[in-house]
């Protein structure tokens, strides 16, 4: 690659911003222009429902990058600025603007945005989504001067804010229409820890239910459920998940279904166009499917991978899945895929709250979650990228390492 070529990026958070300093790291000297729509510099979202929300953390702490580091670095990062086109045969993306930028090799990192309830009052002032620094920041007001917060949806998002909530010492009830806390990844078993951690902090918790409107006149009052209680609430966030951000992708013609459909190298159906991030749907060599993670770790390494392979590496991305979570002093780390699982392993005694729980198929180790255990992921990580049946009876022995299982 020469001074000539132009790589253009679209997304200016973790995995665009990761995708663009490896272009340099990787000696990449030709045009690199990172165009975001937010106002700020790139950041990491984490503590948006954690330090940053209870006021903990300032801004400061979330950048990717330092003040200056885009320019020394010569990335030109164009912020507040939204692409709307991409002309595949003519090689260049449209800005809103009406400007035309001409890439020599293009990547999506749009990323995702949370799905927005579609309900009788979620208009209601007090109704909150939470995705970006500004959302936080309006959030934390709210819930300083709420007399009590509804969580709809308690997956990741919706669990931590509970748990920042009630940190912060305001009563919160939550709504969830499957039995338990975070139960689609983790399952009952799991998922009732999770519940159980939270009503031993005071969340009152309704599960099984669905909402079926939000009331108030201007501003929220409550949630009205489908079983006709009303509960209420001065604060509502909607944490229902979030819809891959596809919409670019999809009027340029690329193959789109649950994200950007893409191969092992981060390639999507038109070549010399890839995608990293919450946006991609990759195949994964190991698991042999698709799979598209909303998680930090994931954009975090999948964009300089796609950075790479643009320069024309062509190295699969084949790394285990990763996350984690912090909700009051329950930190866990989860490594793996398990979409499904006909068998789960407890190592250590889920009442001391530090513990292993691994998710099998056929004796496999399909994902492993370490709660309030530290430095064990990677060790996790290499079982699931093994591949191997493993002995059960050694996988649940806290005596046993689980480099011998
Ligand atoms: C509150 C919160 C807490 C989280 N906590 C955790 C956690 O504890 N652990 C964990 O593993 N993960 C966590 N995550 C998930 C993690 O933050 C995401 O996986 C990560 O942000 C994905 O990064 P990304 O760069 O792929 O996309 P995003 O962060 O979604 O960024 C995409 C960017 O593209 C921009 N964009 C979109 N369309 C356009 C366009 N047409 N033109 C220009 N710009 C555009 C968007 O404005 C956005 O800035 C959390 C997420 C949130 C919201």
């Amino acid at each position: 690659m020469n001074g000539s070529s132009r790589f253009v990026i679209v997304g200016a958070s973790l995995a665009g911003a990761k995708a663009a300093e490896a272009l340099r790291k990787d000696g990449f000297d030709g045009e690199v222009t990172l165009i975001g729509e937010e106002g700020e510099r790139p950041y990491e979202r984490p503590p948006l429902s954690k330090q940053y929300l209870r006021g903990e953390e300032g801004p400061d702490k979330l950048f990717v990058h330092k003040e200056g580091y885009y320019e020394a670095a010569g990335i030109e990062l164009r912020l507040g600025q939204t692409v709307v086109s991409i002309d595949v045969d003519g090689r260049a993306v449209g800005l809103a603007s009406g400007e035309r930028l001409p890439y020599t090799s293009l990547l999506l990192t749009t990323g995702a945005s949370p799905v927005r309830l579609n309900l009788p009052g979620a208009d209601l002032e007090g109704v909150h989504y939470l995705r970006t620094m500004a959302s936080s920041a309006s959030l934390r007001a709210a819930i300083e001067g709420a007399d009590r917060v509804a969580v709809i949806g308690t997956g990741w998002i919706g669990c931590e804010v509970a748990a920042s909530a009630r940190m912060m010492g305001r009563p919160v009830v939550t709504v969830e229409m499957a039995q338990f806390p975070l139960q689609r990844v983790l399952g009952p078993e799991v998922g009732s820890f999770y519940r159980d951690v939270h009503t031993e902090h005071g969340v009152e918790m309704h599960f099984g239910v669905t909402t079926e409107a939000l009331v108030g006149s201007g501003t929220v009052e409550g949630v009205r459920l489908a079983d006709g209680r009303t509960l209420a609430a001065d604060v509502v966030l909607v944490a229902i998940g979030v819809a891959p951000a596809t919409e670019l992708a999809e009027k340029a013609g690329l193959d789109v279904g649950n994200g950007v459909m893409t191969d092992e190298y981060l390639e999507s159906s038109s070549p010399g166009i890839f995608a990293a991030g919450d946006l991609a749907n990759a195949f994964h060599p190991l698991f042999g499917e698709r799979v598209r993670v909303e998680h930090w770790a994931n954009a975090r390494n999948q964009g300089p991978a796609a950075a790479r392979n643009m320069l024309g590496k062509r190295r699969p991305y084949a790394r285990v899945p990763y996350f984690y979570s912090d909700q009051y002093d329950i930190s866990m780390e989860y490594s793996g895929y398990a979409p499904a699982w006909d068998e789960v392993v407890f190592r250590g005694d889920v009442a001391s709250r530090e513990f292993i729980v691994f998710w099998l198929n056929d004796g496999r180790v399909a994902a492993g979650m370490n709660v309030n255990i530290p430095d064990v992921s990677g060790k996790i990580s290499d079982l699931v990228a093994s591949r191997r049946v493993v002995d059960k009876a050694k996988l649940a022995d806290p005596d046993v390492s689980l480099a011998e299982v």
